[in-house]
Order: structure tokens, then C-alpha cells, then sequence
């Protein structure tokens, strides 16, 4: 058995969650291994509005600890990834048949002192009749406030940190399932079956971040008795072209007590979500109904002047929340913290199942976990992540634009908008895509807008892409912009190419 068959952490899962344990893990002088049944992010990693926030909504649920942890989060995420993490201004409009303004305003003055800010600016009152912001929405809206979160490609996040894992000596097995999970000798046999056929590894840990499937990895893969911890709640958005100029986003508040957000997105759209409702079915098979999509329409339309219609839809998605089944009565009450329990010992072989999480909460997340690897495997090194950098983001978080502007001298001969997209997906890995093209003949096949072989096969190389999905909807989102004759010719390119 090889060194990569026998490892100290085995890791269930490509999402955030396990991609992120799986590099903290691997930071501390563990040997570790990730499976993903699917591609990264394939779960309810690339489904999110992905925001990097606090959860302003939380508060009126009590999620204080949450709600800290969270925001505190902001401004450590975007100095992390300054390419895929950037600030966001979001727009309140108040109308008084909803929350009193009083309460809108302490739980924004809350959010702003609670989550050590240092660089994103503070909550201010904004006189919709006079600002930009108010010109979109019907003219009842007179009074708004406007505060900070920051925005995530969250797809990217998650490749990013297993990018970085692997970097440091993890093993990441893509479309690999893990079959089988058993004790042996105070640790795991487990099975996988995937794209290197199928084969066994041993392991002292086991970290089930299967996400909405962490119940079937304990009934299925472990073999246990009947495991009912995890609730699923559907949430599903819908992208629409752009409804407005300005680049701030608003966060809408509904009859029904919940709110809905309206995101610039990709340049060219609008994103507007989400939804909350239980959810009983396969969780890969999640999808917007018509219901929830009424309802985004017409949430919407409450506020926007002119009305939100089906035409307008570009595209949708959904995803599942895997959370930890609190006994909430409604979906949008359950607990949006993580929950993570340990399961046997150093004797008998020990797991950790990690429950619900988010995005925003997923470093801190990994941090937990490792607390609870070190009490059965011993500590190794110390907490390392806060302050660190994840692939491309080498640069200090306001100077996105001066790197922009020093690539665009360096590639004077590509097009602008195509030098900003790359700087947002790879940021300062873009040159390694570019090498020294002098204009875009020199970066190979074209795959329809400005998606060139060069980053495919960066994609396919680098960041474990395998299909034209993987490219066009995780790796980037071009595929809200290239024909069906492109994907057809990416397929067929990708059909032939074996990784490097
Ligand atoms: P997943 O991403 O689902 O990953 C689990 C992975 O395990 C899957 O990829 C699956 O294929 C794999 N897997 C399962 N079984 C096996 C097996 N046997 N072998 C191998 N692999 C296996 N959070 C925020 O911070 N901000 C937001 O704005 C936000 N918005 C959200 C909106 C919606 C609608 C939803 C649904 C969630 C949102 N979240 C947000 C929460 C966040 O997206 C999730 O908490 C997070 O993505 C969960 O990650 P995960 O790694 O636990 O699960």
C-alpha cells in the first residue's frame, strides 16, 4: 500500500466544507485525502446567492454567535481571495407597513459594531427620492439604508481551497464516490470508486462533509442504523437580465417576513433570491418550481417600478441546505450554524459529521474541526488559515484595479473584458493562462465568448474540470453566453483531453 493509501484524515466531500478542512488539515502536517463523487462545488457549494455576509436576518433569530463569527469573516475572506471576494453595498428600502425603521437601524448598528470592520465603509440612511438607488423602485420607497457584505463566486471558492490543499500535499479525488466506510484496527477502510477505478484507503479519521448527503454517507457508506440530523431546505434563484445601472444590490423584505436579494451579476444580469421550503426529494435532482418562481417574480415586483416577468429569466438554479435539523417548525427558522459531532474514538475508529455551515463560516468551520481531529489524532501545527492567501489572490484586497491595470499593460493586445474576467477567476494566476500571448490567436481553440483552449486547459490541469459543465457553470459562468454549438465543440475537445 502506497503512502497516498494510507492517510491521517480521509475527507467525504468537495464542497466548501470538506475542501476547506481537507486544506487546513493538510497546513498542519496531516496527510490528507478528499473524495468528490462528482465535480467540486457539484453540490450545494456552486448553489448559493454567495454572499460572504453576516445574515442581517439571523439576528431576529439569535443567531448571535453566528452572526459574529460571520462577520468577522468578511473582511478575512477578501483579504484571502481579493479576486473572488469583493465588498458589496446593499440597499435597504424601508416601507412602513414591514419592520419598523428603529429596528432596521439597531440591528444595522449591531451588524456594524459587532464584526470587526476595517476597511468596508458603515451603514448609512439613504433619501431614495434623491439617490440613484431609489430611481428603479416604485416611488413609495422614500427612505433606504445602505450597508456593506461582500459577494463570493463561490463555485471558484471551493476549487481554490482544494487547489491550495493539494498544493500543500493533499490527495483530491474528483468523481470518486466513497462506497464503503468501515472500522479496522482503531481506523477506516474505505472504498472508492471513481475515475481511477476502484480502490481501498486506509485512514485514522474520517470527516464526513458530504453536505446533504451526510445521512446517507452514516446509513449508507458507514453501514449505521437510521441517522435523521440533517434538514433539507430548498433554495432556488433566478438570473434575469439586468434591471438596473448602478452596482449596488438590495435586499428586499417580503409580507411574508422574509427577504430576497437582487444582485448585479456577471455584467450583464440581475440574480434575485432565494427561496426557503423543505425539501424531501434526491437532492441532485433540486429545481426551481413554478411556485418559487412566482414568488421570486413577484417578491420583486413589489419593489422594482416596472414589474419583473418570466421573459426576462436568463436562467435559474437551486440548491439544498444540508442544516442541522433543530426542530424549527419553519424551513427559514432552522439553525443556519454548524453543527459537528464526533463519532467513536481514538480505539474504535472516530468520524466527525459536519452539519449545515456556510460559505462564510467555512474557514472558521474547518478551524472546529481540526479542534476536534487533534483530540484523537494529536496536535500537529497550529491554526494557520486566518491571513493566509488562496491561489491568484496574492495581492492586498483594495488593489484589485492597479493589478488589472498592471496586466492590461503586460497584455496590451487582448481584449479589456476578457482581462477583467480572468482577473476576477484567477486573479494573479491569469498570466499562468496567458503565458506570453501577445493577442488571443496565440491561446488557441475558440470556444464561443471569450473562453479560448488556453484556460480549458488550465480548467482541466489545475482545477480538476472534466466536462463543459464543470467549465461553463463552476469553473466560470460562460455558459450564460456561448451558444449550443460552442458547448457541443468543448465537449468533443474535452472528450479527447487527458488531464496533465
Ligand atoms: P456540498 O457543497 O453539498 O458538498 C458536499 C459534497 O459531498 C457534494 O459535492 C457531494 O457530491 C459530495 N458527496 C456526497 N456523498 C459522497 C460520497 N459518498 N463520496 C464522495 N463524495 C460525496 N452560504 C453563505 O455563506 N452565503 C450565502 O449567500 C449562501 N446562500 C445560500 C443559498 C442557498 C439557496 C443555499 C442552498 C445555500 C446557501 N448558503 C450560503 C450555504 C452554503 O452554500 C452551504 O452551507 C455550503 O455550500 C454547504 O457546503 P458543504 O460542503 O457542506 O456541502
Amino acid at each position: 500500500m502506497s503512502q497516498s493509501d494510507s492517510v491521517d484524515i480521509f475527507v467525504i466531500g468537495g464542497g466548501i466544507n470538506g475542501t476547506s478542512i481537507a486544506r487546513d488539515a493538510v497546513g498542519r502536517g496531516f496527510t490528507v485525502a478528499l473524495a468528490e463523487m462528482k465535480d467540486l462545488a457539484s453540490g450545494t457549494s456552486s448553489a448559493a446567492t454567495k454572499l460572504v455576509h453576516g445574515g442581517l436576518r439571523y439576528l431576529e433569530h439569535y443567531e448571535f454567535r453566528l452572526v459574529q463569527e460571520a462577520l468577522a469573516e468578511r473582511e478575512v475572506l477578501w483579504a484571502e481571495a481579493p479576486h473572488i471576494i469583493w465588498p458589496l453595498r446593499f440597499v435597504l428600502p424601508h416601507h412602513k407597513g414591514l419592520r419598523p425603521a428603529f429596528i432596521l437601524r439597531s440591528g444595522l448598528a449591531m451588524y456594524d459594531y459587532m464584526g470587526g470592520r476595517r476597511l468596508l465603509p458603515p451603514t448609512k440612511t439613504l433619501d431614495l427620492k434623491q439617490h440613484e438607488t431609489g430611481k428603479p423602485l416604485k416611488p413609495e420607497f422614500k427612505r433606504g439604508f445602505e450597508y456593506s457584505d461582500c459577494w463570493v463566486d463561490d463555485a471558484r471558492f471551493v476549487v481554490l481551497n482544494a487547489r491550495d490543499a493539494a498544493n500543500r500535499g493533499a490527495t483530491i479525488h474528483v468523481r470518486t464516490k466513497v462506497t464503503s466506510a468501515r472500522r479496522e484496527n482503531g481506523g477506516w477502510v474505505l472504498e472508492l470508486d471513481g475515475e481511477d477505478g476502484r480502490q481501498t484507503v486506509r485512514a485514522k479519521l474520517l470527516i464526513n462533509a458530504a453536505g446533504p448527503w451526510v445521512d446517507d454517507v452514516i446509513t449508507g457508506t458507514m453501514g449505521k442504523n437510521g441517522a435523521h440530523n440533517v434538514r433539507l431546505v430548498k433554495g432556488s434563484h433566478i438570473v434575469v437580465r439586468r434591471l438596473y445601472e448602478h452596482d449596488r444590490c438590495y435586499i428586499f423584505q417580503n409580507a411574508d417576513g422574509r427577504i430576497i436579494f437582487a444582485i448585479p451579476y456577471e455584467q450583464d444580469y440581475t440574480l434575485i433570491g432565494t427561496t426557503d421550503e423543505d425539501y424531501h426529494g434526491d437532492p441532485r435532482d433540486v429545481a426551481i418550481s413554478d411556485k418559487e418562481t412566482n414568488y421570486l417574480l413577484s417578491a420583486a415586483s413589489e419593489y422594482f417600478a416596472k414589474p419583473v416577468t418570466s421573459e426576462e429569466i436568463a436562467w435559474t438554479y437551486s440548491g439544498v441546505r444540508p442544516l442541522f435539523d433543530d426542530g424549527a417548525s419553519a424551513a427559514q427558522e432552522a439553525t443556519r450554524d454548524y453543527v459537528l459531532k464526533m463519532d467513536g474514538d481514538k480505539a474504535t475508529g472516530a468520524a466527525v459529521h459536519v452539519f449545515g455551515g456556510k460559505l462564510t463560516t467555512s474557514r472558521r468551520l474547518a478551524e472546529s474541526v481540526l479542534e476536534k481531529i487533534e483530540e484523537v489524532l494529536g496536535k500537529k501545527g497550529i491554526a494557520w488559515t486566518k491571513g493566509s492567501k488562496l491561489p491568484g489572490g496574492e495581492f492586498e484586497p483594495l488593489n484589485f484595479e492597479a493589478e488589472l491595470r498592471r496586466l492590461g499593460m503586460d497584455y496590451s493586445g487582448l481584449p479589456n473584458g476578457m482581462l477583467r474576467r480572468l482577473m476576477r477567476q484567477y486573479g494573479t494566476k491569469a498570466r499562468s493562462i496567458l503565458g506570453d500571448a501577445k493577442d488571443v490567436s496565440a491561446l488557441g481553440q475558440h470556444f464561443g465568448a471569450d473562453l479560448y483552449q488556453a484556460e480549458v486547459d488550465y480548467q482541466v490541469n489545475i482545477e480538476w474540470a472534466r466536462t463543459a459543465e464543470d467549465v461553463l457553470w463552476r469553473r466560470t459562468k460562460l455558459g450564460l453566453r456561448v451558444g449550443k454549438e460552442d458547448v457541443g465543440r468543448l465537449e468533443d475537445y474535452l472528450g479527447q483531453r487527458v488531464p496533465a
